[in-house]
């Protein structure tokens, strides 16, 4: 997977400023999907044609014992996943003791760190921030997050101090194409179910596969075959490390688990029948949208219900993933095995559908029948005129559109169009990406 940069520092200097800032234009695709949030701790993000995850941390205090000990705890797991460091201070507020025992911390942590001092607008470029050299962690890069200022420059200090395969990523994230196994990953929240429906999928004699070294962080990767059709399962819950399901839970990583969406084609989000829909599971969906990848929902612990609780599940789930109209539900039980059968047969659909070729001609003619349903509107006096449609890639499927004024196509116009392709042309469980290039 690319590599992971975590910004730290104390509460206020700027932190999720940096952050907004960094992740703002790669949420292009999620921002068609009204129902989830953006206020993640993770994003994607680009340097030039780098691209990199960014984790914003809740901010490192001075108070490590007292109430901010969990914070503290959290920013320092997402140290420990990070291949580079971000260090905030505070141009402004000079070094306070809070940034002393944060360098401290990262001296110790031994990842490659790059000192940034915020909030330099309209300060001496030759003074800004001098003081911070104290801090023994190199020269520091005046930024200013809120007006865009020296990010480019601080980037390539990061990303110019990791070592050459991590810029490059992990071979897993090139995932294979086609005719290839399809690769899928069981995600969710601790105690979902994943363990118990990974064992569902491989049944018992597959537990020795387990052994084979895997290429995702952290990951295992396990072959599996159904009814005569080949998966490789990436396992990010540690199955195989775990002796029996009820063992201990592992911490939940989300750098592990958006490697293991970057890995595979489609992934299967699990989610508790008993238990609610959570902002975590609204994040997970969001970054496996992000990542374009296959996406099936599966609603575990559906066994020993009753419909009253199955009436009230439904009700929660058109609420909270309404938006969701590409990814099947699955209500499924992993401990006796209903509904795992349909839920691969999603998983297939869907891998299916983010692969196929998709030619000019049809993509052409849906496009002239949406028009025609529904024209464009006009834009500064002019209707814009939306000619034809090609294919610009797979998993997802890009769908170029071209025409007069294509770019100034609004939001609502553009839902519309990548509704009707998904519906006419049954892609269903991939999202769709559209573009527009104004020609002629
Ligand atoms: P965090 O707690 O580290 O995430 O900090 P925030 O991103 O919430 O920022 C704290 C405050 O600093 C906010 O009021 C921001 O508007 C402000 N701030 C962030 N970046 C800059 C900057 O470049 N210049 C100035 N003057 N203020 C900034
Ligand atoms: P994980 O942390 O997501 O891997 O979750 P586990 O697979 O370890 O399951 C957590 C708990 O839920 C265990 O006690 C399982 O026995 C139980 N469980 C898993 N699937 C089902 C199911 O379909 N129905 C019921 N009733 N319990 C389940």
């Amino acid at each position: 997977m690319d590599p992971v940069i975590a910004l730290v520092g104390r509460p206020n200097v700027g932190k999720s400023t940096l952050f907004n800032h960094l992740t703002r234009s790669r949420d292009a695709l999620v921002a068609d999907f009204p129902g989830l949030t953006r206020d993640r701790q993770y994003g994607r993000a680009r340097v030039g044609r780098q691209p990199f995850v960014v984790i914003d941390t809740g901010g490192l205090g001075d108070d490590p014992e007292g109430v901010e000990a969990g914070m503290h705890k959290q920013a320092m797991q997402a140290v420990e996943e990070a291949d580079g460091v971000v260090f905030l201070v505070d141009g402004r507020a000079g070094i306070t003791p809070g940034d002393q025992d944060v360098a401290a911390r990262l001296r110790r942590a031994g990842k490659p760190v790059v000192l940034a001092v915020n909030k330099t607008e309209g300060l001496d470029p030759g003074v800004a921030g001098a003081e911070f050299h104290a801090l023994g962690l190199g020269a520091p890069a005046p930024i200013a997050a809120a007006h865009g200022h020296g990010i480019k420059a601080l980037l390539e200090a990061v990303l110019g101090g990791l070592p050459r395969e991590r810029l490059e990523g992990d071979s897993a994230a090139v995932v294979p194409e086609a005719d290839s196994a399809t690769r899928v990953a069981v995600l969710g929240r601790p105690n979902v179910g994943k363990s118990t429906l990974i064992n569902r999928l491989l049944g018992e004699e597959r537990v020795l596969v387990y052994d084979a070294p895997g290429t995702t962080r952290d990951s295992i990767e396990v072959p599996f075959e159904k009814d005569g059709r080949h998966y490789t399962l990436i396992d990010t819950a540690g199955v195989r490390r775990r002796s029996r399901v009820q063992e201990s839970v592992e911490k939940f990583s989300v750098v592990k688990t958006l490697a293991a969406i970057d890995a595979a084609h489609v992934v299967i989000i699990v989610l508790d029948a008993r238990g609610r829909v959570t902002e975590q599971d609204a994040h997970l969906v969001g970054h496996a949208i992000e990542a374009g990848r296959g996406l099936v929902i599966a609603v575990n612990k559906w066994d020993g219900l009753s419909d009253h609780d199955k009436d009230d599940v439904r009700r929660l789930l058109r609420v909270k993933l309404g938006f969701l109209e590409f990814a099947e539900i699955h209500f499924i039980s992993a401990l006796h095995g209903t509904g795992v059968g349909l839920l691969l047969e999603a998983v297939d659909q869907a891998h299916e559908a983010g692969n196929r070729d998709l030619s000019t001609g049809r993509l052409t003619q849906v496009l002239e029948d949406a028009v025609d349903r529904h024209p464009p509107p006009l834009v500064r006096g002019r209707r814009i005129k939306l000619r034809y449609a090609h294919q610009g890639g797979r998993n997802p499927p890009v769908i170029v559109v071209h025409g007069n004024q294509a770019e100034r196509t609004p939001r609502d116009y553009r839902r519309y169009l990548a509704n009707t392709f998904r519906d006419v042309l049954k892609l269903q469980g991939t999202p769709v990406r559209l573009e527009f290039k104004t020609t002629g």
